[in-house]
């Protein structure tokens, strides 16, 4: 499935690139609208990829020691141009030194991506998230703080449920993400929680053990 879409992008590329030819602007602006719907198609074919492994019962994990400050780096990098259309800052208050973890890197940093995407989708334009991270004995604890509308009390369970959307929520969404996070942050033997004000943010924090 991720075939013919990754080659649509790399199709994309060659014509952004004007290597084809030279655009005119309503036909940048048109592939500028396809490139979004086909980054959105990608997100949402992972989605569906990632929740047949959980629904098969059948997570495959790659349990490796892994440094930690890589994978926050990855969910970055991988959200930094969605930050940018919103304006939104994104500030790394990083731990001087983090140990290493067992995780399945790749995996997790799909999970940190998530949740940074999430902090994008539900904050206002021009709104600062913190990412931060830190050494609680055993385990290492990332967390992704907004300033956005942040989760009524009676939903902060059931978000991790699949399907589950706010009731109200306006962005468009699967409600998908986070209950396939819960199950892969889980099968690491760490876990995924929030803590969240009513109209204030919230804070998505995940766990891993670190490596002893
Ligand atoms: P999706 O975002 O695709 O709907 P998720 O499983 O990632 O699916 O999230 C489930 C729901 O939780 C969202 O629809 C939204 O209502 C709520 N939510 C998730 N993250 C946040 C956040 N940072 N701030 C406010 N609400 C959130």
């Amino acid at each position: 499935m991720k075939t013919p879409i990754s080659s649509i992008k790399m199709s994309l590329q060659l014509l952004e690139n004007e290597q084809i030819g030279p655009l005119n602007p309503e036909q940048s602006q048109l592939l500028e609208s396809i490139r979004e719907d086909t980054t959105r198609l990608l997100s949402i074919t992972d989605e569906l990829l990632n929740m047949t492994q959980v629904e098969s019962g059948n997570i495959q994990l790659s349990l490796l020691p892994a440094d930690p400050q890589r994978i926050i780096q990855y969910a970055l990098n991988a959200t930094r141009t969605q930050a940018e259309h919103k304006n939104v800052r994104i500030q790394w208050q990083g731990a001087e030194k983090l140990p290493l973890v067992f995780a399945d890197s790749e995996k997790t940093a799909w999970v940190l991506t998530n949740l940074i995407a999430n902090a994008i989708r539900y904050s206002y334009d021009n709104a600062t998230i913190y990412i931060t991270a830190e050494q609680s004995q055993s385990q290492v604890k990332i967390s992704v703080r907004d300033t956005g509308q942040g989760i009524a009390p009676d939903y902060q369970d059931k978000i991790f449920e699949r399907y589950f959307r706010v009731p109200g929520t306006k962005k468009e969404g699967t409600g998908l993400g986070l209950s396939i996070s819960k199950e892969f942050m889980e099968a690491q033997g760490g876990d995924i929680y929030v803590k969240s004000e009513f109209g204030a943010g919230s804070i998505f924090t995940i766990t891993l053990n670190v490596v002893l």
